[in-house]
């Protein structure tokens, strides 16, 4: 099944609801996914409102049977008592398979609508995988589950009753009004005289309907933007005592939620108020005129009971009307937003001739990269950063805090696509590989943990799922988690919670290095990912990452300087640009910002001097540019 449009792009449009039929044809259209499911229930459908019609006849033709037992004593057919239980008979045996086809319908429709529902979940989870990270930098989370649960639920239930209901409607309007015109002109048209107002009644309402689910629908993503936010930062809110803050805000969007819902009953209740009146009218109307029509002989006192009849077949697909007006005004707004998001294509994908990488243990390259984020495009993290890193070598990034570290290291995974300039691995351009392959051989651990409510044994072997239990605990053992698993009673079993709660956090930022460690990449990234850890458990990580990396090239990105004066070299960045580069010694001779740091961090600056870095940083900076560091 294919959901998405080729060219949309990987945002949002805002949604406004205009006459939008053709959103509502492309979710019957699903339906055709199910092709026999259609065809039987479309076939159950025409029979059920075939046998729903012969109702008003046989009770017409059984009516003028008793006025002729009445006023004819005696006489045999027609008008004989075995005439009239014949026609009762008849008529059982049409109820009996009318609902026999409305049940099979129901089912059918539902198993449809089931079917299309599972289809579209799994489309749209399919789509949230593989949009790119500025897709879900632009949409809130919250927002897209409203989407997901929400309005796939709106579209369901169109598809589950709307649909077929408006089928049954038009096609005993269509089959009946024939039955009735051809029965007595007159109180056919009669009969039908509602009909023109309750379609206006309903293109009004439906049009009014639609914009009001449309803001809902709105309201109901804020609600749930705000109830996951507060639920994520549960802690936060605590400490802070915030709860009652976190519940006006919640309460805020209820309002306004509750006050367009009540506008929304209020506009059904007084179209479907007009509409019952209108058609009790009609009925009023059939009555005065066809009673007069029977008492004088035109017509049978039976063909009056046949048109009756047929009105109250009718009265309750008419009271439905505001149920299918509400169903198909909700699904239209629903399926827009759902539409929106699985019309997106991820911004990053594997461009057409898309090679799987060659040499995973290739140089690592950054050729005169330059990078901003698409959200703020005006904005570089990222200027003209080049660097070589060769197998087996250990790269160091340090720096201040927003200085580009953590982007530059979601480059080389290809999370985002650089700006200009050019990374390479091997001598392949990472924007000409599959995206497959080159997350396969770049590991990256990042500065959030993220922790899967598994054991930590599965969310170790998360990224290579046929790991066995030595290999887990290996890598364990190199992350030096193994040591404080072992103490739980279920040990690598043990369920780690959500997000990871049930661990410190050193133990999540270790059990994360495990998992990087266990899928052996070839280009491993660690991303201040031993910040909550002690400097012995570091250094032993540290030592143990050493003995495991054999031929693997390492890159640390980290704010305490002894975690990377081991490396091969160090980068120091600001402000997105390299200000200085070389090994540990190097650095400290230069004795520029990285020395400055080193003594910052080893506690040897007195307290004055704490307000130099600014100066130094600049100096720094212009000997780098200059290629005169000293
Ligand atoms: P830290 O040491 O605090 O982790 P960092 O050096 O790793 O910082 P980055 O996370 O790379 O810094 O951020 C560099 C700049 O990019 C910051 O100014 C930040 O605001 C901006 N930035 C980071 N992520 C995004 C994003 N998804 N969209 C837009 N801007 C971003």
């Amino acid at each position: 099944m294919t959901l998405s449009s080729p060219s949309a792009p990987e945002t949002l449009p805002a949604s406004r609801a205009r006459v939008v039929p053709r959103v509502l044809l492309r979710l019957a259209a699903m339906a055709l996914n199910y092709p026999w499911y259609c065809v039987f229930a479309l076939i159950c459908t025409l029979g059920a409102t075939v046998f729903t019609l012969l109702t008003p006849r046989l009770l017409g033709l059984a009516v003028d049977q008793l006025h002729l037992l009445g006023t004819e004593q005696g006489v045999d057919v027609p008008g004989s008592p075995t005439g009239l239980v014949s026609l009762a008979v008849l008529i059982v045996m049409v109820a009996a398979l009318r609902g026999l086809l409305t049940g099979l319908q129901g089912f059918l429709g539902e198993a449809t609508a089931q079917n299309i529902g599972h289809d579209l979940r799994l489309a749209f989870f399919d789509k949230l995988q593989r949009l790119s990270f500025d897709f879900h930098d632009k949409n809130h989370s919250g927002d897209l589950i409203a989407r997901g649960m929400l309005d796939l639920e709106g579209c369901r239930g169109f598809l589950e009753s709307g649909i077929l209901r408006a089928v049954t409607l038009i096609l005993l309007l269509g089959l009946g009004t024939w039955q009735v015109l051809s029965a007595d002109l007159v109180l056919g048209l009669l009969s039908l005289s509602f009909v023109p107002i309750v379609l206006i009644t309903a293109g009004r309402m439906g049009y009014v309907l639609r914009l009001t689910w449309t803001r809902l629908q709105e309201y109901m993503s804020e609600m749930s933007l705000k109830m996951e936010e507060s639920l994520q930062g549960m802690r936060v809110v605590r400490a802070f005592s915030a709860k009652d803050f976190e519940l006006a805000k919640f309460d805020e969007v209820g309002i306004r939620a509750l006050k367009i819902s009540n506008q929304r009953i209020a506009i059904r209740m007084r179209s479907i108020s007009l509409m019952n009146f209108m058609y009790y009218l009609s009925m009023a109307l059939v009555l005065l005129v066809g009673g007069r029509k029977v008492m004088e002989g035109v017509i049978t006192i039976g063909l009056l009971t046949e048109v009756i009849t047929f009105m109250a077949i009718l009265q309750q697909p008419v009271r439905q009307v505001g149920m299918i007006v509400n169903s198909s005004a909700r699904a239209s707004s629903s399926a827009k937003r759902l539409f929106e998001v699985l019309d997106c294509e991820p911004s990053l994908r594997d461009l057409p001739g898309a090679q799987p990488l060659r040499q995973p243990d290739g140089v690592l390259q950054f050729d005169k990269v330059s990078f901003a984020y698409p959200s703020a495009r005006d904005v570089p993290v990222l200027k003209n950063v080049s660097f070589k890193l060769e197998p087996g070598k250990t790269l160091a990034v340090v720096g201040m805090s927003g200085s580009g570290k953590s982007t530059l290291a979601r480059l080389i995974g290809r999370f985002y696509d650089v700006s200009s300039g050019r990374i390479s691995i091997g001598d392949q351009d990472i924007r000409h590989v599959t995206l497959d392959s080159l997350r396969q051989s770049v590991s990256l651990v990042q500065q959030e943990t993220f922790l899967f409510d598994i054991s930590a044994a599965d969310n170790i072997r998360y990224g290579r799922p046929d790991a066995d239990i030595h290999q887990v605990t290996q890598v364990g053992n190199a992350a030096q988690i193994d040591a404080d698993l072992t103490v739980f009673r279920q040990g690598y079993a043990t369920r780690v919670g959500e997000r990871g709660s049930r661990l410190s956090g050193g133990q999540r930022q270790r059990l994360s290095i495990a998992r990087g460690l266990l899928v052996e990449p070839s280009i491993l990234i660690l991303d201040d990912t031993t910040s909550a850890l002690d400097s012995l458990t570091e250094q032993k990580v540290r030592q143990a990452l050493r003995e495991q990396a054999d031929n693997k090239a390492c890159i640390i990105i980290a704010h305490r300087l002894s975690s990377v004066m081991h490396a091969d070299e160090i980068l120091v960045l600001e402000a997105g640009a390299i200000v200085e580069r070389g090994c540990h010694d190097q650095l400290l001779a230069k004795k520029g910002f990285y020395h400055y740091l080193w003594q910052l961090q080893a506690g040897t600056l007195s307290l004055p001097d704490l307000n130099v870095d600014q100066d130094l940083l600049g100096r720094s900076r212009q000997q780098f540019v200059q290629g005169v560091p000293s």
